[in-house]
């Protein structure tokens, strides 16, 4: 039985003021729920603070990104190295990183397999973009995107993966839990096929794009979605903790 994951995005947002009140206030509103696993991703300034504020608290904490290599000359980066023991998870592959930052396929399976070796657990994203769902091709584009994603992944029971269609994400416009549904239950057969039912039985699938507590229920009671990877609504404690109390008790 997988335990729901619901996780924050909180992209470049907050000082770390800001940040360190927001973690306390989420892990306060949210300290009775122990049968999901609570994430938030902060910038990079406010991880060693938070982890600090949150301290024997339930609530964890993610990376939004990493880069692979331990050190180096990669000026502006932060390596896993850096991160590993502070973080327990890291976004890998979100959409911003691919099309603003021009991150491949490939890069994104150099820090999977980064993360895995710095025992952090990977939030792998991956989702069609508007062109790509009306082509009719989508699930097939996504797993292609998703398995080039994963190419050298040796630890396939660690693994998260985030479904986000592009049309969904800060819109307003989220996806049907059907549609949903359909793209995460073709992943999890696809990942069953590559590396086993074990794997497919350990994989968390997430969805993200436009969650708010109104939705969320709606694609946590899918056979195939494990959670959500929250970004704007991230961003209010109370509309987080609904959120997460959502994913509570869900059959
Ligand atoms: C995201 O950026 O990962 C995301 C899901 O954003 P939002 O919830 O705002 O659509």
């Amino acid at each position: 039985m997988r335990m729901p994951l619901v996780v924050g995005n909180w992209k470049m947002n907050t000082n770390v003021e800001q940040a360190v009140g927001l973690a306390k206030e989420v892990s306060d509103l949210t300290h009775a729920i122990d049968q999901v696993t609570k994430v938030i991703c902060p910038p990079y300034v406010s991880l060693e603070p938070i982890k600090k504020a949150l301290a024997g608290t339930k609530l964890h904490v993610g990376a939004q990104n990493l880069h692979p290599e331990p050190s180096g000359a990669f000026t502006g980066e932060v390596s896993v190295h850096m991160l590993s023991g502070l973080v327990e998870f890291a976004i890998v592959g979100h959409s911003e990183r691919r099309n603003i930052f021009g991150e491949s396929d490939d890069t994104v399976a150099s820090k999977v397999i980064a993360a895995a070796a710095h025992k952090i657990r990977p939030i792998v994203c991956v989702g069609e973009s508007t062109n790509q769902r009306d082509s009719g091709n989508a699930i097939d584009l996504v797993k292609q995107q998703l398995f080039a994603s994963l190419n050298g992944c040796q630890d396939w029971t660690r693994l998260i993966v985030a479904y986000e269609p592009l049309w969904a994400i800060g819109t307003d416009k989220a996806a049907s839990p059907e549609i949903a549904q359909e793209m995460m239950g073709s992943i999890r057969k696809a990942i069953v096929s590559k590396a086993g039912s074990r794997a497919g039985e350990a994989l968390t699938l997430l969805y993200g794009g436009s969650v708010k507590s109104g939705n969320a229920r709606s694609f946590f009671e899918q056979q195939d979605i494990d959670g959500a990877l929250v970004g704007g609504s991230s961003l209010s404690a109370v509309e987080f903790s609904e959120i997460i109390k959502r994913a509570e008790h869900v059959d």
